[in-house]
């Protein structure tokens, strides 16, 4: 049978004979479905089309993970590297042979997750490639599987992904979105990966959280209160999200503009 990926989202599917009617991710209303329809393709049809995976250095010990051209949601997934083996974050929904040999040379894959379902791009391919390792699933975000496998594991509130690396479940643009604090990332100044659960602002100098970036709905001030206690105790100087970096001092930018954000939302802030 095949592994059917939705174009738009860039999310592998159940193996089937024929790709599912719909996309219940797209078809969320935090996500879209273009006006075109309902399109899907399969890894070896986007490496006929060219499609590579292709992996870029950030700092030591950290590399983007993403495809040319951009694919599905077109997140930039990381490889953290640590002597206990390496975490991929939020993999592309395409994997090849040459980038998979290059992440092998890095030191390989022990362990796969996600800040939450839109971003899980082709983990089970992935933890396939590299040995079936673990792919960490947020038990609170289950219904959103799109291919159920027996590498997932479901975890609540903390999981300690790596020694050093630990995942914390925030909720928000998702139940079970996360972030994962590295505390040795940045020159040991701390690192946090949110992916979609803290976005970065356009000015690169604010953070914020949606329930759905792309349709413009946002959170109750109740939902970023309780990100901010989760955050709060966490060392971290830099902030990696699925699409931008907030360099350095993103612990005061992200308290800074949570609780802007917060002021707007509750109604306290003037125009
Ligand atoms: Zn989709
Ligand atoms: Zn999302």
């Amino acid at each position: 049978m095949t592994i059917f990926t939705c174009l738009t989202c860039g999310i592998e599917h159940q193996d089937t004979f024929r790709p599912p009617l719909r996309c219940e991710i797209c078809t969320d209303e935090r996500q879209w479905v273009p006006a075109s329809g309902q399109a899907w393709t399969t890894r070896d049809e986007l490496e006929a089309q060219g499609y590579k995976l292709v992996i870029t250095e950030l700092e030591p010990g950290l590399h983007a993970v993403s495809t040319l051209p951009r694919l599905g949601i077109g997140q930039r997934g990381l490889l953290v590297c640590t002597a206990e083996g390496n975490l991929l974050f939020e993999p592309p929904g395409f994997i090849d042979a040459a980038g998979a040999t290059r992440i092998e040379e890095l030191g390989g894959v022990a362990t796969i997750a996600s800040s939450h379902p839109h971003l899980t791009g082709s983990s089970i391919q992935y933890s396939h490639r590299f040995g079936h390792v673990p792919v960490y699933v947020a038990a609170a975000d289950k219904q959103w599987i799109r291919r159920p496998d027996p590498v997932i594991k479901l975890w609540e509130e903390c999981v300690e992904l790596l020694p050093g690396l630990i995942m914390y479940q925030c909720g928000g643009h998702f139940a079970g979105s996360s972030v994962v604090h590295w505390p040795a990332g940045y020159k040991d100044t701390g690192v946090l990966i949110t992916g979609d659960t803290i976005a970065v602002g356009g000015d690169r100098n604010s953070a914020n959280a949606m329930r759905s970036y792309v349709n413009n709905i946002p959170l109750p001030a109740s939902t970023i209160e309780r990100l901010l206690s989760i955050i709060g105790p966490l060392e971290f100087s830099r902030m990696y999200s699925a699409f931008g970096v907030l360099e350095s001092e993103a612990h005061t930018i992200v308290e800074r503009t949570l609780h802007r954000y917060i002021a707007w939302v509750s109604g306290t802030m003037s125009e």
